[in-house]
């Protein structure tokens, strides 16, 4: 047997990781899962290019408590160690790489980002438990290994009678951390982490309950066989190319990842790019309910499809957070703090090009099926206007599907609005005056006689519009958004009363001229004053002392 000293230049490193994020132990099982997925995706790269004669079959990566033992097992059929491969990457630079993370890192422990996420890898196990065995067997034709570390620098290695290939790692779990033998907080843990990891993962046994046979007689009690407990789904929607996703794969994955939320989505967006940066994910438009939980129901950030967290600030824009679904990608550095992630180069194109995506999928379901659209509005339109509101580009490509509802349930686009109203609708300037309602209840009188001139009424009632509006204002030179009770309603002009003659003034007391060739002139008067419009080039009166000579 063989006993060493890890390498360490800081002292005691153990009592560190213990302390270290506190709220965050639980993540030592995503750590040694993605360890375990790692391992067995290596091995089926190896057996895919023809390195190893070792079958890959189809393997599973097993979680067991053993209570009484105190002890919690994850088990893989991966590529395995040898021995000098567990000197190296377990003892030289898994601890490495703890070390160097713990220093980096350990004044920072309470921002309050994503640090802590990632990075501890292997020896975050050391956080529950208080001995460590690593069990292993490398796919080449070598003797299994066996490791064992009781949280100092010490450790021993030595052989070991494993037959198979893969490793198993062996927790003895701490007093102080008994809730990782519990199969609850386990079930838990690996729901929340491990739902969509690449390999899948037993945890158990559960009863099924078999169909039962055709001609089975009618009181047949049916059988129930002991399959796998596997907690995962290993090839999730948004993995798969969207020419293989049906509409109703869409919903059903929505439902795997809220089952708690009955309400249908409204649409999905899948987004899938590899280059500059790789990003898979669907997102989702949720419909807005008096009980939606924004607090719970949120847009989860995985890496390789292991779970990281569903705080995503600083990574999707701000007014995006409303949606639900997945984004996964490996490009977002994750051990660090929140105002470097905002300052990130490929985090700020991330943002963008799900800003894009978003906007580019408005603009389709509006060109597509503007009715359908039109009903969806009043539960997107929150989502849109604060994306107006809070990002230039959004806010010009909104143009092109932005809707304005009126008070009698119309829709326009911002530009067919001003084509409906510009003759009718401006101040004494020639400024577009949109009218709006806030209200449509208290405002209902000044509704009615704004109508009633023929003037079309927005309604405009989320809680943001009026900031919209500023900015509309402001981008938007010759139009001003006016309230519907405000006292300018009174000074609109209509084109039709100011609109200029084309005749110049020869050609006007030409045409005068002529008329009063075919019209008596002491009866009628052609006046000039009324031709300074097309539409009525000229006005002929009767002096009012002539009407009344002839009554
Ligand atoms: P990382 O996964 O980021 O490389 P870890 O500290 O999690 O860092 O693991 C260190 C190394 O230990 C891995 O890179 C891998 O070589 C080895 N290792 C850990 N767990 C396993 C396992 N289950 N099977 C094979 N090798 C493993
Ligand atoms: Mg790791």
């Amino acid at each position: 047997m063989a006993t060493g000293k890890i390498n360490v230049s800081v002292e005691n490193i153990f009592p560190l990781i213990k302390k270290f994020l506190y709220s965050d132990h639980e993540i030592f099982l995503r750590e040694l899962i993605s360890n375990a997925t790692d391992a067995t995706l290596k091995l089926k790269h190896l057996t895919d290019i023809g390195e190893t004669d070792v079958k890959y079959g189809d393997p599973v990566i097993e979680v067991k408590i053993d209570k009484e033992g105190k002890k919690l097992h994850v088990i893989d059929q991966g590529v395995g160690m040898t021995k000098e491969e567990v000197e190296k990457y377990i003892n030289e630079v898994a601890f490495s790489g703890a070390e160097e993370f713990l220093e980096k890192y350990k004044d920072s422990a309470q921002d309050s980002g994503i640090i802590g996420h990632f990075g501890l890898g292997f020896y975050s196990a050391f956080m529950v438990a208080n001995k460590v065995e690593i069990l292993t067997k490398s796919y080449k034709d070598e003797p299994a290994a066996h490791w064992v570390c009781e949280g100092t620098t010490e450790f021993t290695l030595e052989d070991a009678d494993k037959k198979e290939h893969g490793t198993e790692i062996i927790l003895h779990i701490n007093d102080d951390e008994k809730e990782f033998l519990e199969e609850n907080r386990i079930q838990e843990l690996l729901t929340k982490y491990n739902k969509f990891m690449p390999i899948p993962i037993k945890f158990g046994t559960r009863e099924e309950t078999l169909p039962l046979p055709e001609d089975a007689p009618e009181d047949a009690k049916p059988e129930t066989k002991t399959v796998d407990n596997i907690i995962n789904n290993p090839s999730p929607a948004w993995t798969k190319q969207p020419t293989d996703l049906k509409d109703e794969d869409y919903k059903g994955f929505y439902r795997e990842l809220y089952p708690m939320q009955f309400e249908e989505p409204l649409f999905h967006i899948h987004l899938n790019v590899d280059y500059p940066f790789n990003l898979t994910g669907i997102l989702y438009f949720p419909k807005m309910t008096q009980d939606m939980n924004i607090q719970k129901d949120k847009i989860q950030l995985y890496q390789n499809q292991v779970f990281v967290t569903d705080n995503v600030e600083g990574i999707v824009p701000e007014f995006l957070t409303m949606l639900r679904g997945v984004i996964d990608s490996p490009d977002i550095p994750l051990n660090v703090s929140r105002s470097y992630l905002q300052a990130d180069g490929a985090v700020k194109k991330i943002s963008s090009y799900i800003t894009r995506k978003v906007a580019d999928k408005l603009k389709s379901l509006f060109n597509n099926n503007r009715e359908d659209f039109e009903q969806k509005w009043n539960d997107i339109k929150i989502v849109i206007e604060y994306g107006m509101l809070s990002e230039d580009k959004f806010y010009e490509k909104a143009q092109k599907f932005a809707l304005y509802p009126t008070v009698d349930n119309e829709y326009y686009t911002f530009d067919e609005l001003q084509e409906k109203i510009k003759d009718n609708q401006t101040d004494k300037d020639g400024k577009l005056v949109v009218l709006y309602a806030s209200n449509q209840d208290e405002q209902h009188s000044y509704i009615e006689a704004a109508k009633a001139k023929g003037y079309k009424v927005l309604l405009l009632d989320s809680p943001i519009v009026s900031h919209l509006l500023q900015k509309m204002e402001g981008e938007k030179e010759n139009t001003s958004f006016v309230r519907v009770d405000s006292d300018q309603v009174d000074n609109l002009i209509k084109k039709d009363e100011e609109k200029v003659s084309k005749l110049s003034d020869e050609e006007k007391e030409k045409l005068k001229e002529d008329f009063e060739k075919v019209i008596p002139k002491e009866k009628y008067t052609v006046q000039m004053e009324a031709m300074d419009s097309d539409a009525a080039p000229l006005l002929i009166t009767q002096p009012e002392f002539m009407r009344r000579m002839k009554e």
